[in-house]
């Protein structure tokens, strides 16, 4: 925490203090606090969802070794594959929940464990999610775009199948534009430029310049609406830095927006906190100096 490093830092610099100038120390102080700061990774999977097996306490004990002060769960709700028939296995959410709570009382002197949701977004479960977040005990929501009606998840080649980039990518955006004003509420948008992460293209990023007007419009609904935008540590096989990647990112603080999450997306404890640091020191770039985290939905800036 912030007063911790404080001290941390000052003890560490006692002994310079000699003959160094007060400009000089502060400079020092700063650089100290920077490099033990936190940038909070909400977005990791455990078992409770389909695709992962990864058991929720060692994520709680790798933050803790690193010193974290929260750690947020986002298990996949991906009640838009239910109404697709698409096979996918939904969250035991009772157990999920009994878990987390267990081990957040467990580890509640070392470590702030969150609980929070990624719900697959699509039109027609709108009012499904409407009523499990009024219902529901989460901490916070990431609204996520995994695939299209008919299409499936744009992991799949299947997605693309017939598809030039412009189409499938702006089919995509438009989904992603329709999550952004979502008849819900939720509190981040999800890894904008999921779709590039398998897809088959050359090149394969999804770049702000070719999807300028969509991808304004669901930057401005963004900051319009006060959610948060996600900056992803997953990339998939293509050479994005983060979903999205640094283009789209310029754009959204260009227009104005700062409220950013971090999240790793790991679905194992090996990749949790991935690119975490090269996030801080991207936002640090830009005078972005925390990200959000929430508990029962209020939001809460974490200063690096
Ligand atoms: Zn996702
Ligand atoms: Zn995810």
């Amino acid at each position: 925490m912030a007063i911790h490093h404080d001290k941390l830092a000052y003890g560490k610099l006692a002994s310079l203090n000699e003959g160094v100038s007060e400009d000089r120390l502060n400079n020092m102080l700063d650089l100290l606090n920077a490099e033990s700061g936190e940038i909070c990774d909400i977005h990791v999977h455990t078992c409770f969802s389909s695709d992962s097996k990864e058991d929720p306490e060692k994520y709680i004990l790798k933050a803790i070794e690193l010193n974290q002060n929260y750690l947020g769960f986002s298990d996949h709700y991906d009640y838009d594959y239910v109404l697709w028939n698409i096979p996918a296995k939904m969250p035991a959410l009772d157990l999920r929940e009994h878990t987390l709570s267990q081990l957040k009382k467990k580890y509640a002197d070392q470590i702030t464990i969150l609980n929070g949701l990624e719900v697959g977004y699509s039109k027609e479960a709108e009012p499904h999610y409407k009523k499990l977040i009024k219902n529901g005990n989460f901490d916070y929501i990431i609204n996520s775009v995994h695939g299209l009606k008919d299409r499936g998840d744009c992991y799949f080649a299947e997605f693309f199948k017939g598809k030039s980039k412009e189409q499938a990518y702006s089919d995509y955006l438009n989904a992603v534009y329709s999550s952004v004003i979502a008849d819900f509420d939720y509190n981040v948008i999800g890894h904008i430029g999921y779709v590039a992460r398998n897809a088959p293209y050359k090149p394969q990023e999804l770049f702000y310049s070719e999807f300028a007007e969509i991808i304004d419009k669901i930057l401005k609904a963004i900051i319009e609406r006060d959610v948060c935008l996600e900056i992803n540590g997953a990339v998939g096989n293509n050479s994005a830095k983060f979903t999205p990647d640094t283009d789209i990112l310029e754009r959204y603080i260009k227009l104005g927006g700062k409220n950013f999450t971090y999240g790793s997306d790991s679905h194992r404890v090996d990749s949790y906190f991935r690119k975490g640091e090269e996030v801080k020191n991207f936002l640090k770039s830009h005078q972005i100096y925390g990200t959000y985290v929430f508990e029962k939905g209020k939001k809460i800036f974490v200063e690096f």
